[in-house]
């Protein structure tokens, strides 16, 4: 509280008048204040849930452009973000690692920011970037060489900036910082680079570091500068030293959870892909799983120590990272649980306590991997529908093809899921792939791929890829589905209207209602969407944004996908709508 005090006297000597600053409570409340967006997901529990009921299924045909905002440039593509509404303006990231602050009511740019990268960055998956953090008079965001960097909110200037890791070496970032208690926290990207996934903690004042966490076995953490705590304990669940490069990227970044005052982050796939080079031996007795790659981690904020995991995929060998978001959400009979789409095409539902698992159920059709989840969590593996051995076989090297859904880029993706606390569901935006993988023979070496795997992504059916499904948490039940020709890449988000909001690669802004489905709005932005969709209010009316721009991992894979979405226009719009007063009773 003294801090807070001594930030806002030093703000109104400076200026004369008290000055806008992001809290720690404007964070915390952040899912109940309607008027302002300070963090990604719309809150801490990422339900991307409004409160708002003025746009609903009666008027949402009334919804109507009010400004639109070119991100300009001559590289338009992937535009992942989600914006950030606070004090008038609107903060948004675009590829190449930019940041822009806009004049919320007419769209007038205030302030851009180009981060100078350097040749040689190596983005896995498109040169993307999911959002920006706010806090105190700063913004931050992350930059595709790996640094995090904190701007004057008001005018862009840099404050701070700061190497998360060596982008020679494959890391790079594209996630949203997490803003908790006056740190903050990062993960990384690189996981097809034999690279480490780390969580590091900073001073969001100096940006000096607090803590890190590695999250791959016999890696060391740190805590103020000095040695901590050996994650994991060392060759547990790695052979050799496979664990030294084992992977775990934490790309899609963290949340928070503050009943618990736990972080929540993913992990990505152990490295290399090619899972016969991280068997170590039995692999039904845990010494193969490979720890703590593709799960999910509880962490102390205050220390960066491990309280809880949980292993989505053992062994992981088809690219299932464990990084997709965790989203609180409390139940119909008031427990208080987490909830998770993996890209192993499994939703699972855990205790909020202590990351157990209590349930899963599948969430795309035709899984191959595996024929359910046991009693423990654990897959129940279909061992033949694993990527073969490659070593001592005939064929070059080359280990027996197998077909396996869902594809490697998941069930689902990093692009986020909904909670509606009206209808109690879950609005999971999936994708029905698969594709012929196989493993070859690889060895690390710094800054290089690190797969040793091949792979040819194919639709399951002709009519669909894209899935957006309404799940019940507590049965695992499919209320309804909502099919897509392309594969959906871009966030939901749903309103107390009884409103599901999502975008597609053919470029529609879509709302449905969200007890049958039925399409109730739809909006040609120009080019596809792959953002996250936000809605706020102002001035009495409701305003809803998403920002438009095809681009992401889906073009660059090929195989026989390609087809489905090598006609789409790249673009970099922020569309946003509003719902008159005078409409808003209209019906
Ligand atoms: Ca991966």
């Amino acid at each position: 509280m003294n801090r807070f005090i001594i930030a806002v006297t030093a703000a109104i000597c400076a200026t004369g008048v008290a000055r806008a600053e992001v809290t720690q409570d404007d964070i915390t409340n952040d899912q109940t204040n309607t008027s302002q967006i300070v963090t990604n997901g719309m809150g801490q529990q990422l339900q991307r849930f409004s409160p708002l009921d003025t746009l609903n299924k009666d008027n949402v045909k009334n919804l109507m452009p009010a400004w639109a905002f070119s991100l300009g440039g001559e590289k338009q593509r992937g535009q992942e973000t989600q914006p950030l509404i606070y004090d008038g303006i609107m903060y948004i990231t675009g590829s190449y690692s930019r940041l822009y602050a806009i004049d919320v009511k007419t769209g007038a740019e205030l302030w851009q920011f180009d981060a100078r990268l350097p040749e040689g960055i190596l983005p896995c998956c498109d040169v993307i970037n999911r959002g920006a953090a706010l806090y105190g008079d700063k913004v931050y965001f992350g930059t595709l060489d790996a640094r995090i960097v904190a701007l004057n909110a008001k005018t862009g200037d840099v404050v701070w900036n700061k190497k998360i890791a060596e982008y020679k070496e494959g890391y790079s970032y594209t996630a949203a910082p997490l803003i908790v208690n006056g740190l903050v926290i990062t993960g990384n990207s690189g996981g097809e680079f034999g690279i480490v996934g780390e969580v590091q903690a900073r001073d969001a004042e100096t940006g000096d570091l607090v803590w890190t966490r590695p999250v791959i076995e016999g890696h060391m953490g740190t805590l103020n500068g000095e040695e901590s705590t050996m994650t994991g304990t060392l060759n547990a669940t790695w052979p050799g030293d496979m664990w030294k490069t084992g992977g775990g990227a934490t790309w899609l970044g963290g949340s928070y959870d503050a009943e618990t005052d736990t972080l929540v982050f993913g992990t990505g796939n152990p490295a290399p892909w090619n899972s016969w080079l991280r068997d170590a031996g039995d692999k039904n007795d845990g010494t193969g799983d490979n720890l703590y790659a593709a799960s999910r981690l509880g962490i102390d904020p205050a220390t960066g120590e491990i309280k809880w995991h949980f292993q989505t995929t053992p062994r992981e060998g088809w690219d299932y990272d464990g990084v997709n978001e965790v989203v609180a959400f409390t139940d119909a009979e008031g427990n208080k649980k987490f909830a998770t789409a993996d890209r192993n095409g499994f939703f699972y539902v855990l205790n909020r306590e202590d990351g157990k698992f209590l349930n899963a159920w599948p969430f795309v059709k035709d899984i191959s991997w595996a024929s359910g989840i046991d009693e423990n969590g654990r897959p129940i593996y279909v061992e033949e529908n694993r990527p073969g051995n490659p070593a001592g076989a005939a064929d070059g090297g080359k280990g027996e093809v197998v077909f396996s859904s869902p594809s490697f880029l998941g069930g689902k993706n990093w692009m986020p899921m909904a909670y509606s606390q009206n209808t109690g569901l879950f609005y999971v935006p999936s994708n029905e792939w698969g594709m012929d993988i196989w493993n070859e023979p690889i060895t690390y070496k710094k800054g290089a791929a690190y797969l040793g795997s091949g792979f040819t992504i194919k639709p399951n059916y002709e009519d669909h890829i894209g899935s957006l499904k309404a799940i019940d948490p507590m049965t695992g039940e499919w209320k309804w589905e909502y099919k897509n020709d392309a594969p959906l890449w871009g966030g939901v988000m749903t309103t107390a209207g009884g409103l599901v909001f999502f975008g597609t690669p053919e470029g529609e802004f879509k709302a449905l209602d969200d007890e049958t489905g039925e399409e109730l709005w739809s909006f040609q932005t120009g080019s596809g969407i792959v953002g996250q969709p936000v809605t706020w209010e102002q001035d009495g009316e409701q305003y809803v944004s998403v920002v438009s721009g095809w681009g992401g991992a889906v073009p660059l894979w090929g195989g026989e996908v390609a087809k489905k979405v090598n006609y789409l226009n790249q673009g970099g719009l922020v569309w946003t709508f509003k719902l008159p007063k005078q409409l808003a009773s209209a019906n």
